[in-house]
This record gives C-alpha cells, sequence and structure tokens, in this order.
C-alpha cells in the first residue's frame, strides 16, 4: 500500500467487476448482459430541456438544494402520496450522492448497518467508508424479506437498515406485507430506514410500495438515473424527516455541491415523461428471459428492476461466468453482490437479438 492512502480505503475493493471488464475488453462482437442501465436513449423532451437550459444559461451552481421548480414538483407528489407532516425533500448527485450523504449523515464508527444479501455492490462500501459495519441479513433462496432474520441480526449498536425494492441484483420486488413488516419492525426498534428506491418505475406485475407507506420517519433515495436512461446526467432526489434532510443538505454543500444545473431541469421535464411503453417493453424482455431459462436454470422470477439472478450449474457462479465470458456472453457473477459465489447476474436491458443470443449461450452452458 501506497503510504498516502488512507486505511478506510483498504476496507472494500474494486477487483471483481474489474476483473469482468478485464476479461470483456479483450471480447470483440460481446453478447452483454451486464449493463446496469436502461438500453432505451433519453427521452426527446428530457434532452431538450436539458439542452434548453444550457443556452438559455442555466449553467451556474444551484441552490444547494435544488432548484426550486423541481423541488416544489416533487414535494406536490410527496403530499399526494403520503402526506406526512414531516417530510422534506432535496435534490442530489445521483442515487449514489444521496447514499453517500445517508452514511455521512445517520451512520457513526461503530454503528452497524443492516442490509439484504444479495445487496447493491455500494451498500457494503459505503458503510465501511464511514467507520460503519456492514451486517448482511441473507436473502436466500427466494430473496424474500423475512422479518425474522432480519430482528435477529439487530443490536444496540444498530443504526440503519437498507431495502432496495426492486432490487439490483436480484429483480425481486417485496409485497406490500413484507415492506409493512419491516417499516414497522424498524420504526419499533428506533432505527433508520432507507429505502433505494431508483428501480420504482420498473414495476411488472404490480403497483409499486413504498416503506414510507408505513413509516414516515423512511429515509427514501431516487432519481432519474435508471427511469429516464439519463444515468451520466447524476439527479437523484431524498425524502425523509426534517432533521435528517437538513443534514444530508448540510453535508451536500461541502461535498457534492449541488447536482449539475442544467440535468436537474431536465429531471423536471422527465416528470412530465410518459414511461409505459418502455415499462411494457421491459416487462416482454423479462418474461423472453424467464421463459427462455426457467425449464433449465433454478430462477426466481423478478418482478421489477432489469435484472435476473439465476443459480450457476456447478459449485462456483464465478466459474461459470468465466466459462461463459470464453463463449462471448458478458454476465456479471453473484459473488460481486454477496458472500455467496452460487448465482449470476444478467441484465435483460438489452436489444431482442442479444437476448436471444444471450439465452442460447446459457441453454447450452446449463
Ligand atoms: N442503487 C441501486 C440499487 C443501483 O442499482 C444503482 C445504479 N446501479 C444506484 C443506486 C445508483 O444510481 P445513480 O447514482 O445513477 O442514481
Amino acid at each position: 500500500m501506497h503510504p498516502w492512502i488512507a486505511k478506510r480505503t483498504e476496507s472494500f475493493d474494486s477487483s471483481g467487476i474489474r476483473r469482468v471488464f478485464d476479461l470483456a475488453a479483450k471480447l470483440d462482437d460481446p453478447i452483454n448482459l451486464s449493463i446496469g442501465q436502461p438500453d432505451f436513449p433519453v427521452p426527446r423532451a428530457v434532452r431538450r430541456a436539458c439542452i434548453d437550459a444550457i443556452e438559455g444559461g442555466k449553467n451556474a451552481y444551484s441552490q444547494t438544494q435544488g432548484i426550486a421548480p423541481l423541488r416544489m414538483r416533487l414535494e406536490d407528489e410527496l403530499r399526494q402520496t403520503y402526506n406526512h407532516s414531516d417530510r422534506e425533500v432535496f435534490v442530489c448527485s445521483g442515487t449514489s450522492g444521496g447514499l453517500v450523504l445517508a452514511m455521512l449523515a445517520m451512520v457513526d464508527p461503530g454503528d452497524e448497518v443492516l442490509f439484504f444479501d444479495p445487496y447493491f455492490v455500494m451498500y457494503p462500501a459505503l458503510v465501511r467508508m464511514v467507520g460503519g459495519v456492514p451486517v448482511a441479513v441473507d436473502s436466500y433462496p427466494d430473496f424474500r424479506i423475512d422479518c425474522d432474520r432480519v430482528a435477529e441480526k439487530i443490536t444496540d449498536r444498530t443504526k440503519m437498515i437498507i431495502v432496495n425494492s426492486p432490487a439490483n441484483p436480484t429483480g425481486v420486488t417485496a409485497s406490500r406485507e413484507e415492506l409493512k413488516a419491516l417499516a414497522e419492525l424498524a420504526a419499533e426498534r428506533n432505527i433508520a430506514l432507507v429505502s433505494d428506491e431508483i428501480y420504482s418505475s420498473f414495476m411488472y406485475d404490480e403497483a409499486f410500495t413504498s416503506p414510507a407507506e408505513f413509516n414516515p420517519q423512511t429515509i427514501v433515495i431516487d432519481g432519474f438515473s435508471k427511469s429516464h436512461a439519463m444515468t451520466g446526467w447524476r439527479v437523484g432526489y431524498v425524502h425523509g424527516p426534517k432533521a435528517v434532510v437538513e443534514t444530508m443538505v448540510k453535508l451536500q454543500q461541502y461535498t457534492f455541491v449541488c447536482a449539475p444545473q442544467p440535468a436537474q431541469w431536465a429531471g423536471l421535464e422527465a416528470m412530465d415523461v410518459d414511461l409505459s411503453a418502455h415499462i411494457d417493453d421491459y416487462r416482454r424482455k423479462r418474461d423472453l428471459i424467464v421463459e427462455g431459462l426457467s425449464d433449465c436454470y433454478e430462477l426466481t422470477v423478478p418482478g421489477g428492476a432489469f435484472y435476473a439472478f439465476p443459480k450457476a450449474p456447478g459449485d462456483s457462479g464465478a466459474a461459470f461466468v468465466e466459462a461463459a465470458i470464453a463463449r462471448g456472453l458478458l454476465i456479471i457473477p453473484g459473488n460481486i453482490f454477496s458472500a455467496r459465489d452460487s448465482h449470476f447476474r444478467i441484465s435483460f436491458a438489452a436489444s431482442d437479438e442479444t437476448l436471444q443470443r444471450g439465452i442460447e449461450v446459457l441453454r447450452e452452458l446449463a
């Protein structure tokens, strides 16, 4: 380790994902089912709004908490959806920015943060970055929320529970009952519940439910990256209890400063875009994957997001992924998202042709 590098950086690494990308770089027409973002373009009206903002001179810092029209629009929606007396919203630099600020605002060194395994890769890394202790709650084999398992992991140091539905990497959506039970457990034990709702637009079988419906103290983190295919534009938002939001805004002032202003205007426009055709298309892609693989893989049907998380044949997901990559198919080994090395992640945010080619290779490998 170079003497200048801080110790906190030693507690997590990015070698797993890098390894997949290194292998991928050697392929010339790969069947790429590894991408964590939509394959449709940013809607035209949203692109136009960003260009108009730039051309109209809206290029300076915005207020730390975000441009007023976007905040007011979000506030209106929140009032209609939740009508919580103690709920404020601010605009952050992508959902990732919101997650970083949530950790900085609420997790002290030694505090424990619970999340479900498999998990989004950032969760344990961010917890460690602020000196917290990541505590994974196993959710295999069906990736459901089991509150008894959560309760078993709660200690005097438990500060936060993170829930992510629809989930990366499984695509599994928690039921209303599961979210209600988790929301009530967090409230009873006075633990901060952080709900990462970045995939909330991508629901295929039922309407989206937020645990904030059942626990008014829930901190919700959402954004436009996935819903409007604008991952590079860095616009997210957070809503939650006033004291938490104010602390996060204070931290944003000294870190991200604000989300990019032109992209915030685009976010405002995005709220009027009808996404239903894209969602219908992704539901159909989900069905293609499920129909193509269910008879030869153990697979929990994803109810949302754009991922599926089948069990790999053999005893190593990582070894299976290497075999797939050797045949030109890019997928991600489950051990990047989990303490277990038994599954692999497919993204179905790809063209039908790519999906068909991927299914063929996976059927051969099964
Ligand atoms: N949460 C989850 C579960 C994700 O999958 C992602 C993106 N891969 C993010 C947060 C971050 O999204 P962004 O920072 O682009 O809003």
